[in-house]
């Protein structure tokens, strides 16, 4: 195989983003500080973090639910701001990553060192051009090849220019782009890549030995409920990536609301029974963990 290029481009806009985020955190604590920039700041992450793992990921990558053109818009749009590529381009290397777990097809092969699965991906051109027959179905959205399409502009809209409007409101505008914008989107990213590394390297093989995925409760805890990555690669066109009620699964809680509000239909559940079979095959001894199935 062939060594790996730079992606330049990529590299410069990664250590630049990590910069600025480090000079927020220098503005807040000794330039100034302010308790609505850093609730706004949280706001706007909660929203971006959602539109990556309910709809880059369980949406648009998986089909685990349907979700209205409204709901679709909004992930589009906030999903733009982490800067992860547009949700089309994502989607294909994700399911990629479904499809060649542990292979040289798999852009974040967890084989080639835990740096390459978090980040180092990002930093190199792939060997590969996209599979973009990965997500033909995908393509007949409109929404979705929008966003593709301007993808870098509505990544400024919503990453930069939407936090520097609003923090006009509390005259913090500087601010509000610094922590809003780049903090948050370097906090993000850290979560995001820490699916593809720390999620492949610690944790239980609860639902499935064969996989290099782990379920990992504190991952969980700042990846929105990703963190069950076991579960999701035995049973990944499941809504839920954490099944019991005391799982942390923010993403999880989000679809089924949007679905009370008649935001997002056809939620798709793995019948317990073959969670439960999946559990015990994995010869986990843990029996507090049996499913009820009725
Ligand atoms: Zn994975
Ligand atoms: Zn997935």
């Amino acid at each position: 195989m062939q060594n790996p290029r730079l992606n330049w481009t990529n590299v410069l806009f990664v250590l630049s983003a990590h910069l600025v985020a480090a000079f927020a955190v220098y503005y807040l604590v000794a330039i100034r500080f302010s308790w609505w920039t850093c609730g706004f700041g949280l706001v706007w992450g909660i929203l971006c973090g959602l539109s990556i793992t309910g709809g880059y990921h369980r949406l648009f990558s998986h089909a685990a639910y349907r979700a209205s053109k409204p709901l679709r818009a909004f992930t589009l749009g906030f999903g733009s701001a982490a800067v992860q590529n547009s949700a089309l381009a994502w989607s294909a290397d994700h399911r990629a990553h479904h499809a060649r777990t542990d292979t040289d097809g798999d852009p974040y092969d967890i084989r080639k060192g835990f740096w390459w699965a978090h980040i180092g991906w990002v930093l190199y051109h792939s060997p590969d051009e996209k599979d973009l027959a990965l997500v033909r179905d995908l393509s007949a959205d409109p929404l979705v090849l929008f966003q593709h399409r301007w993808y870098v502009p509505l990544a400024v809209v919503f990453g930069v220019a939407l936090p520097g409007l609003f923090g006009l409101l509390w005259g913090d505008p500087i601010g509000t782009i610094l922590v809003a914008g780049w903090l948050r989107l370097v906090v993000q990213w850290h979560a995001t890549f820490s699916i593809n590394s720390l999620t492949h390297s610690f944790g239980r093989k609860t639902f499935d030995r064969e996989s290099s995925a782990f379920d990992s409760w504190w991952i969980a805890l700042v990846t929105f409920g990703e963190g069950y990555h076991n579960f999701h690669h035995r049973f990944p066109i499941d809504y839920r990536n954490a099944v019991r009620w005391y799982q942390f699964d923010p993403t999880k809680w989000w679809i089924w609301t949007m679905a009370r509000l008649g935001l997002a239909s056809n939620l798709r559940c793995v019948p317990a029974e073959r969670i439960e079979a999946a559990r015990r095959a994995s010869r986990v001894p843990d029996e507090s963990m049996a499913l009820t199935s009725s």
